[in-house]
């Protein structure tokens, strides 16, 4: 017991062995509204038993948050 909310076993077979798989290069998530966004990869947790993706992350959620400002460079200079 770790109270972690961290899946341990398959929902769809009770299989115990979890694998951690992710999309690179160009399979990547984009947000749907972000024409010039360069997206995040995406990270699963995956049943080794059955192949159920288990959960899906996108690596970099805040690329995802509409309220965000579109103009990376603007944010970068008012952090210095
Ligand atoms: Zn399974």
């Amino acid at each position: 017991m770790n109270g972690s909310t961290k899946v341990t076993e398959c929902p769809k077979c009770g299989g115990k062995e979890l694998g951690k798989g992710k999309h690179s290069g160009y399979a990547v998530m984009v947000p749907v509204n972000k024409v010039m966004s360069f997206g995040s990869d995406v990270e699963y947790i995956i049943c080794t038993e059955c192949g159920f993706i288990i959960e899906s992350y996108v690596k970099k959620p805040e690329k995802f948050n509409e309220i965000q400002p579109e103009v990376p460079f603007l944010k970068n200079s008012m952090e210095f």
